[in-house]
C-alpha cells in the first residue's frame, strides 16, 4: 500500500507534467471504486485547467480552476499511468478512470482491488472532507514536534507501532515507514505508546522526519527515469533497513551466531519487522 513517500512521489510526478494543462476528456469505465464516483464527476472536470497538486496524508489534492479539488486516494493497489503526447497508451485492465488534457497528456488510474477513491470538493473545504478532517499533523511539517507527539501518546496503552499507524496521530505513516522509523529511533515497536516521552519522543520524531525525507528523495530519483521504465507512477525500489528483511542482520548488529537478526511480530494483523537487540 502506498504510504506518504510514494504518494508524494506520485504528486510530484503529476505536478511536473499536468500543472497548467486543461482537461479535455474524462473517461469512467465504472461508476464506483471503493465508493461511488461523485455524480457529474466527468462533466465537472472537462474544460477546467489544472492549477496544481497538493497532498494531505496519503491523499492527493488536484486543484482545478474555479475552486474545485479532486481528492485521489490510491487505496491498497492503486497506481497511476501517465503518458505523453508522443505516446500511444492502450487501455490497461482495471484502468477505471482516464483523464486526457488538451496538451496531449493522458492519466490513467489502475486499481485492480478498487480500494481507492475519488472525491470532488470545493477547494476551500478540502480540510473538512471526512477523509481529511480527522488526520493528525503532517510529519514533515513544523507542527509535528516531540511535545505534540508526547501529548498525543500520553493516554495510549497500545503498542507504539500501532499508535503510529493511526492516521489521527500523524498523517501518512503505514506499516513500512512505521517499522523503519522505529528502527532508526531504536524504539521497540512493542513498547507501550504512552511511555514514549522526553528524549525518546524527540528521537522518534527526528527518525520519522529523516526516514520519510530519505524515501521521498529516493522516489524523486526514480521519477527522473519514469518514462524509460513503465511510465507508471507510485512505486519505487527503496532500501528499507528492516522491512522485508526477517532473519538478516540489521546494520547495527553482527548477525549470527552473535544475534538472530531482524525479527517479526504480528501487530493488529500486520507484520512488524524490528531488531530485538537494539530497539528498546
Ligand atoms: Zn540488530
Amino acid at each position: 500500500m502506498p504510504e506518504l513517500p510514494e504518494v508524494e512521489t506520485v504528486r510530484r510526478g503529476m505536478a511536473a507534467k499536468l500543472a497548467g494543462n486543461r482537461i479535455k476528456s474524462v473517461g469512467l469505465a465504472r461508476s464506483e471504486l471503493r465508493w461511488p464516483i461523485p455524480q457529474g464527476f466527468a462533466e465537472a472536470l472537462v474544460g477546467r485547467s489544472i492549477l496544481g497538486f497538493g497532498r494531505r496524508g496519503k491523499t492527493i489534492l488536484m486543484r482545478l480552476e474555479g475552486g474545485l479539488s479532486v481528492l485521489w486516494h490510491l487505496g491498497m493497489s492503486g497506481r497511476l499511468r501517465l503518458s505523453g503526447p508522443d505516446e500511444v497508451a492502450a487501455p490497461l485492465p482495471h484502468e477505471h478512470v482516464v483523464i486526457e488534457t488538451k496538451e496531449g497528456w493522458r492519466l490513467g488510474l489502475i486499481d485492480p482491488r478498487r480500494f481507492g477513491s475519488l472525491d470532488l470538493v470545493p477547494t476551500a473545504h478540502e480540510a473538512q472532507h471526512p477523509r481529511l478532517a480527522s488526520l493528525g499533523p503532517e510529519p514533515l511539517e513544523d507542527a509535528f514536534t516531540p511535545s505534540w507527539l508526547e501529548a498525543a501518546l500520553a493516554s495510549r496503552r497500545t503498542a507504539i507501532k500501532v499508535a503510529l499507524m493511526d492516521q489521527t496521530m500523524v498523517a501518512g505513516l503505514g506499516n513500512i515507514y512505521a517499522c523503519e522509523s522505529l528502527f532508526r529511533a531504536r524504539i521497540s515497536p512493542r513498547r507501550e505508546a504512552r511511555t514514549v516521552r522526553g528524549e525518546r519522543a524527540a528521537r522518534l520524531v527526528a527518525a520519522i522526519k529523516a526516514t520519510l525525507a530519505e524515501a521521498i528523495a529516493a522516489g524523486g530519483s526514480s521519477l527522473r527515469d519514469w518514462r524509460q521504465t513503465s511510465g507508471e507512477l507510485g512505486y519505487f525500489q527503496h532500501a528499507w533497513k528492516v522491512y522485508g528483511h526477517a532473519g538478516e542482520p540489521c546494520e547495527r548488529c553482527p548477525g549470527p551466531p552473535a544475534c538472530r537478526g531482524i525479527a517479526t511480530v504480528v501487530q493488529q494483523g500486520r507484520t512488524t519487522f524490528y531488531c530485538p537487540r537494539t530497539q528498546r
